[in-house]
């Protein structure tokens, strides 16, 4: 009897404490669930060009001063045509910001060149690089097959865009593209995936996409650690003739 009596307070006394009495009260007002601080900073939108007032311009249509040579750290040599936008000028190199950065949010606006009817991967292509090592391909897919981790939207090399929402060759493409940077600790070992979203004209086509590492051309993946970064317009060194415009990004 006494081992049945100390038996039922034991459970009695389980019950309780693995009960509804440990879990969260439930709420009967709405200001219980209300959060008021910090409020977020805010954020003014240009009336004009569309852009954040927290951004960083890249580039406007005015000059490249945000820019330099990746080959020998001169003023880029590509071409800043009247309407506001700039073309690769072929064969003087990539460029790349002067500022490093880590995470973002990237705007930017590029065209196709109705001119250039080469095939596969020499039809337009150049792309955008965050920290120097990650492409989001730009090429003209409209009527031109290629691999289709190397097609418009790709993550080069490592993920296929979900859909192919590019504009007919010519028209303006907008990009934007959240990027997280990858992290490393203190023995160099990459303890956090680089991540990717990306639409390409509003469409989503990067899904959160973890990043296996640098993209590159030839061979794997690699997981070196590093830190901020630039970011990279691509001169493919074949005519692409692709045109830019309209370039900010958001320090996140
Ligand atoms: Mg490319």
């Amino acid at each position: 009897m006494r081992k049945q009596i100390f038996l039922i307070i034991a459970l009695t006394v389980t019950t309780i404490s693995c009960g509804p009495s440990q879990q969260k009260v439930e709420p009967t007002n709405p200001e219980a669930t209300e959060v008021w601080q910090p409020k977020p900073a805010k954020v003014a939108i240009n009336g004009q060009t569309g852009i954040p007032s927290d951004a960083v311009i890249l580039f406007n249509g005015t000059n490249l001063n945000a820019w330099k040579s990746k080959n020998d750290g001169s003023a880029p040599k590509w071409t800043i045509n009247k309407d506001g936008s700039m073309t690769v000028k072929d064969k003087t190199g990539d460029i790349v910001t002067k500022e490093d950065f880590g995470s973002v949010q990237l705007h930017l606006e590029w065209r196709s060149d109705p001119n250039n009817t080469q095939t596969n991967q020499n039809r337009s292509n150049s792309g955008v690089f965050f920290q120097g090592l990650y492409e989001v391909q730009i090429l003209n897919n409209n009527d031109n097959d290629t691999y289709v981790n190397g097609m418009v939207g790709s993550i080069y090399k490592q993920n296929p865009p979900l859909v192919m929402a590019a504009k007919p060759t010519g028209e303006w493409n907008s990009y934007d593209i959240i990027f997280h940077a990858p992290e490393f600790d203190n023995s160099g070992d990459r303890v956090k995936a680089g991540i990717l979203t990306v639409f390409l004209n509003g469409v989503l086509i990067q899904d959160h996409f973890e990043l296996l590492g640098s993209t590159e051309y030839i061979g794997y993946p690699k997981n070196k650690a590093h830190g901020d970064g630039p970011i990279i317009l691509q001169d493919h060194g074949d005519m692409s003739g692709v045109g830019f415009r309209n370039i900010w990004l958001r320090k996140l």
